[in-house]
């Protein structure tokens, strides 16, 4: 398959008063051409600063990318100037997020939203560009879209705010889009239909999503890919049937352990593991989980785990992986 994004040791921090909070230490991963990578852990563990910096989305300040490459065709996204990376944004890399409410402008009308969007972006009239949105606004399931088009965001339900932002993203085509808990917002069986219409869409577009979520089952129903990130770093990262049936991190153990085993799709939320996250503002040396592992040895406190390929797509970052570590019953631990 090839690889649409590629990014490398990517670090990212907040400054704040009372010290630097390392949000992300130093994380690669690469999205391949029409596929959903999902992005998961719990809140704080640095998915959405990793997500939003890609796109120098961050807030700057406090944020800052200390160091790392994001290569897109060709491009470091970090090292490009505004303007270009402004007509990137938008047309080749579409962003949705939780909130299609505070995402929205609520004093224009939804039609005026996605034209604007369209022309920005392509050298199209104002008629063409209103047939394309009205084209959009069907394609996403909205009925009426002629008379939709000119309403306002407060006259849409949530679930139809979302599929509006779904729209406007998917209007210029892009060649990826990056979905940060498009869906928590919503209730769950409108968190379905969203799903289902974005993978829909992604089969006729051909778009690489990047999808952020805390959520399980939404993850085994749309992601080809998982990667597991905890305490600002990427611990797991394999194929759905390898993460989910081949899991080989303690953490990741812990987010799968309490789902029933052959049914996936029916556990909306990650359970909590006992314990706390490490103190981002003075990460431990060692590895981020090593406080709540019950497998930790002395090498955990003391040295991050390098990153091991356990299959050509399954790459997992811990000491267990060590020729000298103890042999554990993954079957076990996987599924207590
Ligand atoms: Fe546990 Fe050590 Fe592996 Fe970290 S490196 S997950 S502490 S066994
Ligand atoms: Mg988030």
């Amino acid at each position: 398959m090839e690889s649409l994004l590629k990014v490398s040791g990517l670090q990212v921090s907040f400054e704040m008063a009372a010290g630097e909070v390392q949000a992300v230490r130093g994380v690669s991963f690469h999205l391949n051409k029409g596929e959903t990578l999902a992005i998961v852990g719990e809140s704080g563990s640095g998915k959405s600063v990793t997500a939003l910096s890609l796109v120098r989305l961050i807030p700057s300040p406090p944020g800052k990318v200390k160091s790392g490459e994001i290569i897109y065709q060709g491009k470091d996204l970090l090292k490009l100037p505004e303007r270009e990376l402004f007509k990137i944004r938008g047309s080749e890399i579409g962003m949705i997020f939780q909130d299609p409410i505070s995402s929205l402008n609520p004093t224009m009308t939804v039609g005026k939203q996605i034209i604007e969007g369209i022309r920005w972006h392509q050298k199209i009239g104002v008629t063409a560009a209103k047939e394309k949105a009205v084209q959009m606004l069907t394609l996403v399931g909205i009925p009426n879209p002629e008379k939709r088009i000119a309403q306002y965001p407060h006259e849409f339900s949530g679930g139809m705010r979302q599929r509006v932002m779904i729209a406007m993203a998917l209007a210029c085509s892009p060649k990826m889009l990056i979905a940060d808990e498009p869906t928590t917002a919503l209730d769950v069986t409108i968190q379905a239909q969203i799903m289902r219409l974005m993978k829909e869409l992604q089969k006729k577009t051909g778009t690489a999503i990047l999808l952020i979520t805390h959520d399980l089952g939404v993850v085994a129903e749309t992601a080809d890919r998982v990667a597991v990130m905890y305490g600002g770093s990427l611990v797991e990262t394999g194929l759905v049937s390898e993460i989910f049936y081949q899991a080989r991190h303690p953490y990741t153990w812990g987010l799968l352990a309490s789902m029933p085993r052959m049914d996936w799709s029916k556990q909306r939320e990650l359970q909590p593991i006992p314990g706390s996250p490490p103190d981002l503002f003075d990460p431990p040396p060692g590895c981020p989980f090593a406080d709540r592992c019950p497998y930790a040895m002395n090498a955990c406190h003391e040295e991050m785990p390098p990153e091991t390929d356990v299959s050509p797509t399954h790459r997992v970052a811990c000491w267990l992986e060590h020729p000298e570590a103890p042999s554990v019953d993954r079957e076990k631990a996987g599924y207590k």
